[in-house]
């Protein structure tokens, strides 16, 4: 685990792209957290830190895909029903362990391993029964529903790699593996705050000119929903000696310092003095819409981010710049959401050279497809805007003019706030 150097974050040019942005995240950031080991009860949400690998096949035996009759498959008549003596009975977890031999089939549910010496499997909705005898229609395929040992995973293999994250399936193929301990990092502990002497809590009373702070509530939810374990600071006010002893005190007991407002340096913004106290701050001047600039630095080695103020600024910003900052930094290994493609239900001009992110909801495109509508108040202060959206249309940097009906990346907020 090494400590973020001084310049990780400098950038030179005058107006940064994001790709450019994405790229110098993934590439200059380490991970900043140990590993651990877990059991699979605490997994969920968890990244990897050693691959998982396959110690044995599975399924660990050839066993039946449905309920039916197992049996050889060179004993049927090709052309003619054919009569076989029913000699045994194998369930799931309770096999038949004796050898079938000519002419004979053995009863068998589910998930039973196939009894020795069998390799086909007649459904029971395909036979007739007489006696303890079965009849077998001809034009089985041999090795039918069969399912072969190692058909999903073979010994040695390694099915979950270091950086994964951990979601339901991926602990559940841990479990099919037997793995009941899984090495981990340890989860980011991660400070957020809020700046500005205008902001009140909610449940405070509301002066003139105050308004309650939003950001740091869904802050706290988008990181909480990353898997960090969030330490909350408060409202800090305008006054950089605050700012900086705060943030100091902050580092040493957090992997990530987030704020959000206070940098657009103005004025009255002073948390460039604060951090700088303690450590380095780089402005990267963001050739996007909405929220520009962002800061990015350390104070004592521990990473900081500065969004924007306004709050649909702060949360497309999380999304995706202070996001990919956050896995990186805890140790996954995917840090890019997938864009969807979908057709644009609305006409669009904008400036070029720099990428747009317009909220948008899904309905059907009378195509059988999905159109993103836009909002017709796209201002970074409507917070409903990002209510009522399903996530967010992505404009290309060259693109001037997007004609309604034109397909359009679309980033689903379902792909981005887990
Ligand atoms: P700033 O970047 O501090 O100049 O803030 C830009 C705008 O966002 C101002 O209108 C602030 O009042 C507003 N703002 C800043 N922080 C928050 C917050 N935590 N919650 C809601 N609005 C905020
Ligand atoms: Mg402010």
């Amino acid at each position: 685990m090494s400590q973020l150097t001084d310049d990780c974050f400098a950038f030179g040019g005058p107006l940064m792209t994001t790709a450019e942005a994405l790229r110098v995240l993934s590439e200059r950031v380490s991970v900043q957290v140990e590993a651990e080991e877990i059991g699979l009860e605490q997994a969920a949400g968890r990244i990897l830190c050693r691959p998982v690998v396959a110690g044995f096949d599975v399924p660990p035996h050839d066993n039946t895909a449905v309920d039916g009759y197992a049996l050889r498959h060179r004993d049927l008549d090709a052309a003619a029903e054919t009569r076989l003596a029913v000699v045994g009975r194998a369930a799931a977890g309770h096999p038949h362990m004796g050898e079938v031999g000519q002419g004979q089939a053995v009863r068998i549910f589910t998930g039973a391993m196939m009894a020795p010496g069998t390799d086909t499997v007649v459904m029971q909705e395909d036979v007739r029964l007489d006696g303890e005898d079965v009849l077998v229609p001809p034009g089985l395929q041999q090795g039918a529903n069969r399912r072969a040992a190692g058909e999903d995973v073979q010994a040695g293999q390694t099915v979950l790699g270091t950086g994964q994250r951990l979601r339901a399936q991926e602990v559940g193929l841990a479990a099919t593996l037997g793995q009941a301990r899984l090495q981990v990092y340890r989860p980011l502990r991660v400070a957020v705050f809020s700046t500005g002497d205008e902001l009140r809590e909610p449940g405070a009373p509301l002066s003139p000119g105050a308004i309650y702070d939003a950001n740091r509530h869904l802050l706290r939810v988008l990181l909480e929903g990353l898997n960090c374990r969030v330490g909350d600071l408060g409202i800090l006010p305008d006054d950089a000696t605050v700012v900086r002893d705060r943030l100091a005190q902050a580092a040493g007991e957090h992997d990530l310092l987030v704020t959000s407002g206070g940098v657009s340096t103005g004025d009255e913004d002073h948390v460039k003095a604060a951090v700088e106290a303690n450590g380095s701050l780089h402005f990267w001047r963001l050739a996007i819409k909405p929220g520009r600039p962002l800061a990015l630095g350390q104070v004592a080695g521990t990473a900081f981010v500065g969004l924007p103020g306004n709050p649909v600024a702060a949360m497309i910003c999380f999304l995706r710049f202070a996001r990919p900052l956050v896995l990186k930094l805890a140790g996954a290994g995917d840090l890019e959401p997938v864009l969807f493609q979908v057709r644009a239900d609305f006409e669009h001009r904008k400036k070029p050279e720099r990428r747009e992110w317009l909220r948008a909801r899904l309905v059907p495109d009378g195509q059988g497809g999905l159109a993103a509508r836009k909002f017709e108040r796209q201002g970074s202060g409507i917070i409903t805007s990002l209510v009522d959206a399903d996530g967010l249309v992505e404009i290309a940097e060259e693109v001037t003019h997007l004609a309604k009906g034109e397909m359009v990346d679309f980033l689903p907020f379902s792909g981005v706030t887990s």
